[in-house]
């Protein structure tokens, strides 16, 4: 019988792990396959790992768990998920039951009939968020597609179920700044989205603040794309030009009607418009050359304390 493997990555998720295990035992249950359930615990500072290690106790032949020596990010934990899952079909699902286990079944179904490699949810409504976080996450998008070569669909989830030979895809690329959202669909294959509208947590919080997200996002487009230094490039080029420009007016004003102390707000401007712009590309230099160093340092993505298996 082929085998699922549903890789959770979990952190501070003491009242859900439970609750996710129970909902997506159900499921699967029913759906007549066999699988296994691999619980990440990503540093966490509460008692998930007493919570999972519960589960282990009572479903060994299921409930696996790895257990990080400390906080790595969700990529971490879903890597090593990843590595570490055996079956033909490995699902990928947050603790928190925003990702409806409900689904898996469909997914399936979708997979078997349509005989495609991802399939993919994605959220049509982002109700019970912040307007100022929908609103960034959207530019997010539009502002990646536009310039990466990868088309990452909006409001897509990690949530998606994959056979094997995707798994195997994703496992080469080695880089260390995994995103994992570009990552997925960077590997190509047959892929279709379900959509649902957004869920709630079911408990506990979460724990992406707008600026995680953030740097989450710019994480993304480095990642992804070198546009941002093309067009630190092309503004350099615009503005060399516009200067060249404004150096002959300058001249020719000076030779026609000599050459009056004025002007000192201009130049102010000019100076510090030009100082920004200076700064903004060797920031942008900067956080390329940054993901540089911690890829050459070829540090591991995560380290485990323990697997109990
Ligand atoms: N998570 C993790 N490590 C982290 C942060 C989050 O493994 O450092 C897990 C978390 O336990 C959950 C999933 O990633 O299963 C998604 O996190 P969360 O629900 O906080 O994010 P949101 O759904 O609000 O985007
Ligand atoms: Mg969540």
């Amino acid at each position: 019988m082929k085998k699922l493997s549903i890789v959770v990555p979990c952190y501070n998720e003491k009242e859900t792990v439970s609750l996710f295990y129970d909902a997506t035992s159900k499921v699967v249950e029913e759906m007549g396959i066999d699988y296994e359930i691999i619980f990440v615990n990503d540093g966490s500072k509460d008692s998930t790992l007493d919570e999972c290690l519960k589960l282990y106790e009572a479903h060994k032949k299921i409930v696996k768990v790895i257990d990080f020596s400390r906080n790595f990010g969700k990529e971490g934990g879903l890597l090593a998920g990843l590595e570490y899952a055996t079956g033909e079909y490995l699902a990928v699902m947050d603790a928190d039951l925003q990702d409806p286990p409900s689904f898996l079944p469909e997914m399936f179904k979708e997979m078997e009939e349509k005989g495609v490699d991802i399939v993919g949810t994605r959220r049509v409504s982002r109700k019970g968020e912040p307007p100022i976080r929908s609103f960034f996450a959207r530019q997010f998008y539009k502002l990646i597609n536009k310039f990466s070569d990868v088309e990452i669909v909006d409001g897509a989830r990690d949530y998606r179920l994959m056979t094997r030979q995707v798994v195997d895809a994703i496992l080469e690329l080695k880089e260390y700044h995994r995103f994992s959202k570009g990552i997925f669909v960077w590997v190509g294959f047959k892929t279709i989205y379900l959509e649902y509208e957004n869920v709630e947590r079911v408990a506990g919080e979460t724990s992406w603040s707008f600026w995680k997200l953030l740097s989450y996002a710019i994480e993304g487009i480095i990642a992804f794309t070198v546009a941002p230094l093309r067009i630190a490039t092309f503004s350099g080029i615009f503005i060399s030009a516009f200067s060249f420009l404004f150096m002959l007016f300058i001249i020719v004003r000076a030779a026609l009607f000599g050459d009056p102390v004025s002007g000192w707000p201009s130049m102010m401007t000019i100076i510090l418009f030009l100082g920004g712009i200076q700064l903004v590309a060797l920031g942008i230099i900067g956080e390329y050359l940054s993901k540089t160093y911690m890829e050459v340092k070829k540090r591991p993505n995560y380290i485990v304390r323990k697997i109990y298996e």
